[in-house]
């Protein structure tokens, strides 16, 4: 088949390259010439595992091609994903304005029927303005061409993209006409050859889908977290309690985890967006509220235990930060609780050198020439003369570190841990002082 993907972020590239990769012709589209460059000079422009060979294979076998020109996008697919970003606005809801221009430009242009597919994650309501975006710009040129409009909102994890998109869980399309069902269900065949994974569904209810999963995960988080800061001062432990409830299988291991907070593209914005939307038609989301107050809070917790040990006025102490990415296996560092942490500690007087074994480029965008901040190109050199250690992202190679080193390299060998990495029993035995998030 013949797919437009439109945008070439975390899920446009990681969709377009898969498609291609069960034998489709994909056209991916963007407005930034600069992605555009890298990827036509054989680069991807985002970490993400295994996704540039996935890339490369189908540039080559011709499959797979990039363009900046709207036009012969929308003249390309006769399936068209829109997989632009939908980032908050000033009030929280979702800003549309990335997927109606993209909507108006195949409107513009379309020359044929096409299945306008919206893959960013958009509030209930956004396909009839998608509708209603393109059947207005089909009107100014007079143009009589049918198109369907399908929510297949995205599932895949940054970090682990590639692999949720070949083997999803579930395949969400909504959609209100066969037509589009039929097409969709013939592009998403190769994805599900063991099972049925695709749930038909109306528009609305697919666009709700993908608030209520993301809704969900960030409750757990924060029910965690709560309950760790709730632990820490009642002298219990977090992770006996998350091992003593994860067992049960109507609670389950995931998300279980408590840590500095929740970060990222996805979690914050949907939650704020959701909450928007409740508001809007008339329901106070109330549990959704505390998510995301319980969620800012957390992202507080690590400066508001380095305040208890050193005070409030930081100046002339530096740290050494591991992690700067919102979760380990990507660059991402939107809403990240690394940037918050940084920030606070920088008000507070103190400096800062970070490691992240691929974020710093990202970091050294979001800070600029912030002399305050300094990056290290090994964990332990991060730790150098620092007074103490602040992890915040659970990367592979900061499970096992080298203890006997980082307390000979700290200047006090105090660790704040973000994401309870290690065995506080362990750590007191080596002699660090451990701060863990809700452990005894
Ligand atoms: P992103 O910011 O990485 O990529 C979006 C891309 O769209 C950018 O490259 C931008 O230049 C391009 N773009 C913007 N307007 C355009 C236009 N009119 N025409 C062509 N290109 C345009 O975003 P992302 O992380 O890939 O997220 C995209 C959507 O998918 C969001 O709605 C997000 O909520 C949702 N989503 C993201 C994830 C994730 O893990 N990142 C997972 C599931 C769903």
């Amino acid at each position: 088949m013949k797919v437009t993907v439109v945008g070439t972020g975390y899920v446009g590239l990681v969709s377009g390259a898969c498609l291609a990769d069960v034998g489709n012709d994909v056209l991916c589209l963007d407005v930034d010439p600069n992605k555009i460059r890298i990827l036509e000079e054989g680069g991807i422009p985002i970490h993400e595992p295994g996704l540039l060979d996935v890339v490369r294979r189908n540039v080559e076998a011709g499959r797979l091609s990039f363009t900046t020109d709207v036009e012969k996008a929308a003249r390309f697919g006769t399936i068209q994903f829109i997989a632009v970003g939908t980032p908050p606005d000033e009030d929280g809801s979702a800003d549309l304005q990335y997927v109606l221009a993209a909507a108006r430009n195949i409107g513009r242009y379309m020359d044929d029927y096409r299945v306008v597919v919206d893959k960013s994650t958009v509030p209930v309501g956004t396909g009839d303005k998608v509708r209603a975006a393109i059947t207005e710009e089909l009107g100014k040129r007079k143009a009589a061409i049918e198109f369907s409009v399908v929510s297949n909102p995205e599932f895949l994890k940054e970090g682990a993209a590639v692999d949720d998109f070949m083997r999803p869980d579930r395949i969400i399309v909504g959609a209100d006409d066969e037509r589009a069902i039929d097409l969709m269900r013939q592009l998403y065949g190769p994805f599900q050859r063991n099972h049925e994974k695709l749930l038909a569904m109306d528009v609305k209810s697919a666009e709700l889908t993908k608030y209520a999963a993301n809704a969900m995960l960030a409750t757990r988080i924060s029910f965690m977290n709560e309950l760790a800061n709730l632990a820490e001062t009642l002298g219990a432990d977090i992770e006996l309690v998350r091992q003593g409830i994860g067992s049960d299988p109507r609670i389950g291991w995931h998300f279980l985890y408590a840590g500095c907070g929740y970060g990222g593209s996805c979690f914050p914005k949907d939650v704020k967006a959701l909450v928007r939307t409740g508001r809007e038609s008339g329901h106070d989301l109330l549990l959704l509220n505390a998510v995301e107050a319980a969620n800012d809070a957390q992202k507080m917790l690590l400066v508001r235990k380095i305040v208890a040990r050193f005070g409030e006025d930081l100046s002339g102490l530096h740290f050494g930060l591991w992690g700067l990415a919102f979760k380990p296996n990507t660059d991402d560092m939107r809403d990240a609780p690394s940037r918050v942490i940084i920030r606070e500690l920088f008000e507070r007087g103190a400096t800062v050198t970070a490691y992240d074994p691929v974020a710093m480029d990202e970091a050294k965008r979001i800070f600029g020439d912030e002399p305050r901040l300094r990056y290290a190109q090994r964990p332990m050199a991060a730790v150098e003369g620092a007074d103490a250690l602040v992890i915040v992202t659970e990367w592979k190679e900061f499970r096992s570190p080298d203890f006997d080193a980082i307390c000979q390299t700290l200047k006090s060998a105090v660790i704040f841990d973000g994401r309870n990495m290690y065995d506080p029993a362990v750590m007191r035995r080596i002699g660090i002082e451990y701060h863990g998030i809700g452990r005894r």
